[in-house]
């Protein structure tokens, strides 16, 4: 291949030039025989990423880690983080490198980073790779988080590493490629927090303001501005993880982004039947992580976050006294924020596009209900949307419900609400479809795609899923299977980090 053919990734890197003990420099240890799985075009070309270059060898090697770009400047980033509520005041990235920052089509500046990419300062016990099953579901999940509109880190590529990995047995190794709006995490400033070092929490502050919130920066008290921007961002993406079912799985300080995306697909999954306390991943015995508790986890994060920023805070306010009052207040907000948005979003899901007084209470009443009968969540939202345009359609709901008499209840009751609005039925119908998706990545037919990639090598159910998920909102004849709940049989109760 001759040199002047390389690929140009035109980075852009800031991170790089904050001090040295943000992170330590490092290349991608190699992998033994790297291997294209999967490329997503799509996002390489809203980077201005050559997909063609990035598919040929020397883009794969740079895909793997087995070659540094030009312009890259790799590194693996330090944090600390609550893990499961216990302080552990290092983490870092032990097996990920950030190989740059790249400017995006949409102007945006992104993170390129690797996952899987062998050890580094922070493996601690680990080996730095990733298994292919995870790569995988991490690569399926975010990019239906996308595809909802959710904002989530996304998958670039997927590679195969062509080495074993060792976790209870052998399983073949992959690296996934991602993008982020940033990998700065709340665990970011704990780290800082931790070590009193006043100056690096500000430095950290002010980056992740230029970067993610520049309006802060002109605020009269800006660390102010930008703990409630923070606030706001993960009010907002709780609630929009609430009204599709996702479960995170380990909602840790270190898996908290402060840009306000879902970051770090682990044990993570989607609820079918409708439960709060629904908890999949097998170390969270105690449902720490449970779908319910899901809001009351992100203030507990959140609260963290504050606490980390209190120096800074006391610097801008004058007093550790009003320091304290100023991030009291702002955390506050979090939940008089996260319910209008839930709220709003289920109004959205049923079809409300006026406010009345009784709407929190029609949508506890159907949720209540939904419980009691074992619902599927996404699939009654779904079919509401044909309920909305003709009554005759209402059967379709009932037969997801235990007791279908359950419904009949509450249906009547919503239809006298939509009375009560001018919008006509179908243009109801429709709107509804924009909100509820007709397809969720249901973990056994995740379980399916990964399960055939890594015993088979067959990479054929990973695509069709990938491609069902990459429009979700549509009802797609020939896919119907993608959109039906498990089987008892079929059910996978149970996810594992993999790591
Ligand atoms: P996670 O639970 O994936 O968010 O990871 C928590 C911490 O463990 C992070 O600091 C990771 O970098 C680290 N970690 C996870 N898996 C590995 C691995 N296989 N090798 C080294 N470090 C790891
Ligand atoms: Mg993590």
């Amino acid at each position: 291949m001759p040199n002047n053919h390389s690929i140009q990734f035109g980075f852009n890197n800031t991170y790089a030039r904050l001090p040295e003990r943000f992170y330590a420099r490092l290349n991608p240890s190699p992998v033994a025989l790297p291997r294209l799985i999967k490329l997503n075009l799509e996002l390489a070309r809203s980077l201005e990423l050559d997909p063609v270059e990035l598919a040929n060898a020397e883009g794969v090697e740079i895909l793997s880690g087995n070659r540094v770009a030009a312009g890259s400047e790799p590194l693996a980033q330090a944090y600390a983080g609550h893990q499961f509520g216990n302080f552990v005041p290092q983490l870092g990235d032990g097996r990920a490198n950030l190989l740059g920052e790249v400017i995006g089509r949409d102007g945006v500046r992104y993170d390129l980073q690797l996952k899987g990419s062998g050890p580094t300062p922070f493996s601690r016990r680990g080996d730095g790779r990733a298994a292919l099953g995870p790569v995988l579901r991490e690569y399926i999940v975010s990019e239906a988080m996308a595809a909802y509109g959710i904002p989530s880190t996304r998958a670039l590529a997927a590679v195969a590493s062509g080495e074993p990995v060792f976790r209870e047995t052998a399983m073949p190794g992959a690296v996934l490629v991602r993008i982020a709006a940033s990998h700065i995490r709340v665990g970011t400033f704990e780290y800082f927090a931790a070590r009193r070092d006043v100056e690096a929490i500000r430095m950290l502050a002010d980056f992740a303001i230029a970067r993610h919130y520049p309006d802060a920066g002109e605020a009269q008290q800006p660390y102010r501005a930008f703990l409630d921007r923070a606030i706001t961002g993960q009010a907002r993406l709780i609630a929009q993880w609430m009204l599709v079912g996702f479960v995170h799985g380990v909602m840790n300080t270190d898996n908290m982004s402060i840009s306000g995306e879902t970051i770090d697909y682990g044990p993570c999954a989607f609820m079918e039947e409708y439960d709060p306390a629904t908890v999949f991943s097998s170390i969270d015995g105690q449902g720490r992580y449970a779908y319910g508790n899901q809001p009351r986890i992100a203030l507990w994060n959140l609260t963290r976050l504050a606490e980390a920023l209190l120096p800074i805070l006391e610097q801008e306010t004058g007093s550790q006294q009003t320091a304290m009052a100023t991030a009291t207040n702002a955390l506050e907000l979090f939940a008089p924020q996260y319910e209008a948005a839930l709220l709003a979003g289920m109004r959205r899901k049923l079809g409300l596009f006026a406010e009345r007084e009784g709407d929190l209470a029609l949508v506890q009443d159907l949720l209540q209900r939904m419980a009691a009968n074992h619902a599927d969540f996404t699939l009654t939202f779904h079919r509401l949307c044909n309920a909305a345009a003709g009554i005759e359609r209402d059967a379709e709901v009932r037969a997801l419900f235990a007791d279908p008499v359950a419904y009949d209840g509450w249906a009547a009751r919503w239809r006298r609400r939509l009375d009560d609005e001018t919008a006509l039925p179908e243009e109801r119908s429709k709107a509804m479809r924009q909100s509820n998706p007709a397809f969720i990545p249901r973990n056994h037919l995740v379980e399916a795609a990964l399960n055939a990639a890594v015993t088979r090598e067959d990479f054929q159910p990973f695509e069709e899923i990938i491609e069902v998920l990459s429009r979700p909102f549509e009802d797609r004849p020939g896919f119907e299977r993608y959109g039906a709940p498990a089987k008892n049989e079929e059910k996978v109760l149970h996810t594992f980090c993999g790591t």
